[in-house]
This record gives C-alpha cells, sequence and structure tokens, in this order.
C-alpha cells in the first residue's frame, strides 16, 4: 500500500477531523499510485492518520475512510460500514425511509444512498468510492431484502473527478415509480426521472413544522416540486392551498400527490415562474394567512455566492409582502454556501425591505438522518425557518 505524507501545516485540520487532503496539501507519495487506490495517510513526521481512497485527477487527491490502522479496507469492510448506519438510523427513529448513508459524515466520502423503504438509490460521486459499488449493492443485499436498487450518478459533480454521468439498475430492473409513505401521508416518488434522487427526505421532520400553523389557513406554497409541503399543509387542516413549480412535470406529479392523498379538492398545483408570480400577486395585494418557500441552491459555486444571496432576499422579500398580518413565512434554503447566520441575515435584509417585523418561531436544520459533522461546514447545509410576519 502506498504512503501519503501531509505538509507540516495541513497536519491540525486533518488530524483534528477533516476527511480530505488537497493535492497541494501533500508533502510526498511513497510508492506508485492508481486512480481508486486505498492509500496510508501520515503526518509530516510520519505518525499513522488514517487509510482513504486517491485520485490524482481529483482536487482532492485523498479522501479519509478509517483513522483506524487495523482497518483493512475490502467488501466485508462496506458491509459493516452500511450495517453501521442502518443502525445509527434506527437508533435514532428512522426506519422506513432514509439517508442511510450520508457521505462525509458517515465516513464514507462522496456515497450517497436513500432508502425509500425497499427500494434504494445509490450515488457515489467520487472514483475513489465509485469503484466499490459492486461491493456496496453486495452489503445492502446482505443488510437488507431490496426490491431494488437503482443507480443516480447523474450528477455534473462525478466530471470532476473524471467519471461519467449515469443511470440505471444495479438491481433486477423493477418499477421505478414507487410510492412512499411519509407523516401517515402518501407520497409517488420518481426514482428513475426524479431530481436528486428522486425524493427530498432531508425535509421530512421540517414538514411536521407546520402543523400547527396552518390550521384554517390559506396557504400559497412556491417551489413545490412533488408538493409534499402543501400536501402536508391541508392533511393537517388549511382551507386552501396553491403550489407554484416552473417545472411542468414536478406540477403533474404534485396534482397526482393530492389525489392520492385526497386532499385535491383544497389543494393545487400551478406551473408558474414564482419570482414572477409573487411579484405580480404583491402588487394585485393578494393576502396568504401562510407563504412557504424552499428554492433550489442558486449557486453551486463560492464565488457566485452573492447571486444566492440576491435570489433568496428578493424571493424572500416577495414572499412576506404576500403575508397577512400575524401570518406565518415558512423558509428554506438548501445550499452549503449560505451558512445559517447568514441565511438570517439575509431574511432580516428582506424583512426591512418589506418593512415588516418578523418574530422567529423555529429555525432548523435538515432531518437527522443527515448527520452534522462539527467542523465540516458543508454538513450542516439545509436552514428551515418560520418566521411570524407582524
Ligand atoms: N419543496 C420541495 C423541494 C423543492 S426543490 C420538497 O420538499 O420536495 C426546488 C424546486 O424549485 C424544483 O422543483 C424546481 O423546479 C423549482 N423551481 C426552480 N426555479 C423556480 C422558479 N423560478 N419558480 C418556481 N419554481 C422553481
Amino acid at each position: 500500500m502506498s504512503t501519503v505524507y501531509l505538509k507540516r501545516k495541513i497536519t491540525p485540520r486533518v488530524v483534528n477531523g477533516h476527511p480530505w487532503v488537497f493535492a497541494n496539501e501533500v508533502e510526498k507519495i511513497e510508492g506508485e499510485v492508481q486512480a481508486g487506490d486505498i492509500v496510508e495517510l501520515y503526518t509530516h513526521d510520519k505518525k499513522f492518520v488514517g487509510k482513504g481512497y486517491i485520485n490524482p485527477k481529483s482536487q482532492i487527491l485523498v479522501r479519509l475512510l478509517t483513522r483506524n490502522k487495523a482497518d483493512i479496507i475490502n467488501d466485508d469492510y462496506f458491509t459493516e460500514r452500511i450495517r453501521q448506519c442502518w443502525e445509527y438510523r434506527k437508533k435514532i427513529g428512522y426506519t422506513e425511509n432514509c439517508r442511510l448513508v450520508f457521505g462525509e459524515a458517515d465516513s464514507l466520502p462522496q456515497l450517497i444512498i436513500d432508502k425509500f423503504n425497499d427500494y434504494f438509490v445509490i450515488q457515489t460521486l467520487a472514483l475513489g468510492i465509485d469503484v466499490w459499488k459492486p461491493a456496496l449493492v453486495k452489503a445492502i443485499n446482505t443488510v437488507f431484502q431490496p426490491k431494488g436498487i437503482y443507480e443516480r450518478n447523474d450528477v455534473p459533480v462525478r466530471e470532476l473527478e473524471g467519471l461519467s454521468q449515469q443511470k440505471g439498475f444495479l438491481s433486477a430492473p423493477f418499477d421505478t415509480n414507487i410510492v412512499i409513505n411519509e407523516n401517515g401521508l402518501r407520497f409517488h416518488v420518481d426514482i428513475e426521472n426524479g431530481q436528486k434522487t428522486g425524493y427530498f427526505l432531508d425535509q421530512q421532520d421540517n414538514r411536521r413544522a407546520i402543523r400547527h400553523i396552518v390550521k384554517d389557513a390559506e396557504v400559497l406554497g412556491a417551489f413545490t416540486y412533488t408538493g409534499t409541503f402543501e400536501i402536508h399543509a391541508a392533511h393537517y387542516g388549511a382551507k386552501s392551498v396553491l403550489g407554484l413549480d416552473i417545472s411542468a412535470n414536478a406540477v403533474t406529479q404534485a396534482n397526482r400527490n393530492a389525489e392520492l392523498n385526497g386532499v385535491q379538492d383544497r389543494c393545487r398545483f400551478e406551473t408558474a415562474n414564482a419570482f414572477d408570480v409573487l411579484k405580480q400577486w404583491g402588487k394585485e395585494g393578494r393576502q396568504y394567512d401562510v407563504v412557504m418557500l424552499d428554492p433550489p441552491a442558486f449557486t453551486k459555486s463560492r464565488e457566485t455566492i452573492q447571486k444566492a444571496i440576491t435570489g433568496y432576499k428578493e424571493i424572500n422579500l416577495r414572499g412576506m409582502k404576500l403575508v397577512r398580518p400575524g401570518g406565518f413565512l415558512v423558509t428554506s434554503s438548501c445550499t452549503n454556501l449560505v451558512h445559517p447566520e447568514l441565511f438570517l441575515q439575509t431574511i432580516d435584509m428582506a424583512a426591512k425591505d418589506a418593512r415588516r417585523r418578523i418574530r422567529q418561531v423555529t429555525f432548523q436544520a435538515q432531518a437527522s438522518d443527515h448527520p452534522i459533522i462539527w467542523g465540516m461546514e458543508n454538513t450542516n447545509y439545509l436552514k428551515f425557518l418560520i418566521v411570524q410576519v407582524l
């Protein structure tokens, strides 16, 4: 096994828990390395740090899998890790649907596995984990009795690793349109063509947080995707719910989900650009008791973070103006580039511009099956805020 030595000044960050080593942080490499190999990592003064996978084609040269020298990285290792991930999810109360593996937060860098009851969706986003795909499939088959396993590697970030974008079955083919249960409701999930892995499990606990404020309310939701928040609102007793998404496919799926839950009489979805429509309705003086926003990331790179902040501020400003005095704004941000503190500042700016005072009801992160690792900022990515708009 080849050995990688860290530069002196990098050592503390990695020794203190960060699992990534960039190419320019390495002092020297002893031995031949092939992309995807397991290597041992040492400090500049030859103390063992851990074992991980290497990819000379990637800016992140090494990603650590373990800090235990005795661990042998083989098929059994991955079976044991998947078993531990499952034990942890069960321990914290996620049994039916969950993010079974959340990459770095589970010491399985760049690996995502979502469990939709008996169906599993995998993303292997770095070469060093992609080579273990057969082992991961074997592990899922050992730990569970899956009805189907699907690969959603149609993700651009794979190209930075020299990998192609692809999707397809990792088990015998199955009907990829499934129905999942969440909070007593049912949702169609399109594993093959839905966004990301097909469904946003990270909001599953936050969807329950609207329970009391939507009772008897007129609710407007924007960026609804398959309508999850809106259908929860109807279920929790909203008088009427209108959901908007720019994607006609998402709207079709959302209306089907409303029917599936028998709430189609008071919950409907329309195709619209939320930025335009919210602005227009503000001018017309329309008012709602609850406005819910769950926009996309707006940016993927640190360089254009200002673009994201502008987007969040604009949409929240427009949303707030539509809230009746004493009503509520339910708002999210899913990019790790906008830290929780910065998100709150952005909402504060929006409130000031809208000339509204706000009162915080709750501020949450993603569901706990997506663990947050202190010191790894990008694991603390989802912000979910409810404010009363006075
Ligand atoms: N709330 C959803 C997830 C939303 S994902 C859930 O809990 O599952 C973000 C959604 O915003 C996507 O479905 C995307 O199609 C939609 N979107 C992006 N830009 C938009 C715009 N300008 N107006 C309306 N919807 C938009």
